[in-house]
């Protein structure tokens, strides 16, 4: 700090008589002097001591007009350092130390930004959720997630009959996850009907618009006037058959009389 004040005084002095040597220069631009600029001439020099300022007094030889510039003490009287501005999680604070010499003059320093202050939870994964570490700063609130350990998926067991099917009607069958007990079901296809001859009875095709008559309906058609003729001769011998007995039996009641 007393070194860059140093510094910064010396090359004060060099730009001055810069301007006092070269005329017209690069400093004092607001100088409202006869000349353009002023052309000061050193006429006092106080050296500063270790906790007193010294100083140097300029005076324009055109116009008159004096400046002075403090020269620091060599050390200063520190008073303790004051904090301007808080640091937070990602911006830098500031403090901020007078020195109590003849001439007042402060140092600045930044104050390191803290960093967040994350405290996690951890979320252990399962078969649909993904393990989780969240961090949450319990300074600012910032948050963020970090997965650790993807979902697993389920582990399902064999399906497992729990209604058959039946003629006409589903079934059900079921699986579970050994793991959460999820459980998952699904149909059996319901079993042809049988036996209901009325169901393959003139099913009509009507996209194809064709009409197609099963074999139920053949049988219906052609065999059962057949089956009705066969029933006749049957009952036809049957009685044929009576009549032999009775004639028969009116033998032997002969054979016998
Ligand atoms: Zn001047
Ligand atoms: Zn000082
Ligand atoms: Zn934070
Ligand atoms: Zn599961």
């Amino acid at each position: 700090m007393v070194i860059s004040m140093k510094k910064w005084m010396s090359i004060l002095i060099v730009l001055i008589l810069c301007v006092f040597m070269t005329g017209p220069a690069v400093l004092a631009q607001e100088d409202d002097c006869a000349a353009g600029h002023h052309r000061d001439i050193l006429m006092e020099r106080v050296e500063p001591l270790e906790t007193t300022d010294g100083f140097e007094r300029f005076r324009c030889e055109v116009c008159g007009r004096e400046v002075t510039i403090v020269l620091f003490a060599t050390v200063c009287n520190w008073e303790p350092w004051i904090i301007e501005r808080e640091p937070d999680c990602t911006e830098p604070g500031l403090r901020r130390r007078t020195c109590t010499t003849a001439m007042p003059h402060n140092e600045y320093r930044e104050i390191p930004a803290l960093g967040h202050d994350y405290e996690v939870t951890v979320y252990s994964s399962s078969c649909q959720e993904d393990g989780l570490r969240i961090y949450e700063c319990a300074r600012c609130g910032d948050i963020y997630t970090a997965i650790y350990e993807e979902a697993s998926g389920h582990t399902f067991g064999a399906w497992q009959e729990e209604m058959p099917a039946s003629a006409g009607t589903e079934g059900l069958e079921a699986r579970v996850c050994s793991d959460c007990g999820e459980r998952e079901e699904r149909p059996i296809a319901a079993l042809a009907i049988a036996g209901r001859w009325f169901d393959h009875f003139n099913t009509v095709d009507i996209v194809a618009g064709a009409a197609s008559i099963s074999f139920a309906a053949l049988f219906a058609v052609f065999l059962a006037p057949l089956a009705v003729t066969v029933g006749k001769e049957k009952a036809a011998f049957k009685n044929f058959l009576k009549r032999q007995e009775t004639a028969d039996r009116e033998d032997r009641k002969y054979d016998f009389g």
